[in-house]
């Protein structure tokens, strides 16, 4: 039944990626997200209907504009796929709740502040204060207590002391981007802020063993490792707590 439920939750979750890649082209332009509709990140080109099915334009198009034949960058069909499989696993997980709600608007806010920050190198705090602020509220509401507070304060203290004392490598928007982590994950944070760490090590290594002491100066998106994560520690993050207390035991 959930399973069903979740596969129906596919298509409007394709739409909502479709969305993001506009939030995501956009908003660190400071342009509008309303108008106008989606154009060609490489002429400008209005897209017509029929070219904007989420992921089967692309394919079919061979991730290139109709009209200038320019690439359309392999994000956008990526930030589509993963919204999509994110609301239907949050659907799957939770069913249809007021968590699966929250859980979702959180999903889509990671995916989009990954796009960007991968892109743009920053993290806007015109995503990551409001739904913070919403997450802790619904958190709150749903599952009263101080957790979801104090998950947001310990993790955005976390990486706060960590941009402080490394001030190459994290910045303030991913100190506010672990506020909405801590406040979506409450006592099972510090899985997603291990995780984004562990993640982050892989690239900083390989650029590390690349380049040299150089490597240093080549500053890495931390953005989306947190995201990942986060997103690990939303569908695992009890278990492997668990497991790791076991472990230390
Ligand atoms: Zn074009």
């Amino acid at each position: 039944m959930d399973l069903a439920l979740a596969a129906v939750a596919l298509a409007p979750g394709l739409a909502l990626g479709s969305f993001l890649n506009v939030v995501a082209a956009r908003m660190p332009l400071r342009r509008s997200i309303i108008r106008p509709g989606s154009a060609c990140p490489s002429c400008g080109e209005a897209i017509a209907w029929r070219d904007n099915v989420p992921l089967v334009s692309w394919l079919a198009l061979r991730g290139r504009c109709r009209a200038c034949g320019g690439v359309i960058p392999a994000r956008y069909p990526a930030v589509e796929l993963a919204s999509a499989l994110l609301l239907a696993g949050c659907v799957w997980r939770f069913g249809l709740r007021g968590e699966t709600a929250v859980a979702a608007l959180y999903c889509l806010a990671l995916v989009a502040v990954s796009a960007i920050d991968l892109e743009h190198r920053l993290i806007p705090n015109r995503i990551v204060l409001p739904v913070a602020a919403v997450v802790l509220a619904a958190q709150t509401a749903l599952r009263p207590g101080p957790e979801w507070a104090l998950g947001a304060i310990g993790a955005g203290g976390f990486l706060l002391a960590a941009a402080l004392a490394y001030p190459g490598g994290m910045g303030m928007g991913d100190v506010k981007l672990a506020l909405v982590l801590g406040a979506m994950l409450g006592r099972t944070v510090p899985v997603a802020l291990l995780l984004g760490m562990l993640a982050a090590l892989v690239p900083a290594l390989v650029l590390l063993a690349r380049h040299g002491r150089s490597a240093r100066r080549m500053g890495i998106p931390f953005g989306p490792f947190l995201a990942l994560g986060g997103v690990v520690a939303l569908f695992a993050g009890h278990p492997l707590l668990h497991a790791y207390w076991s472990l230390a035991r």
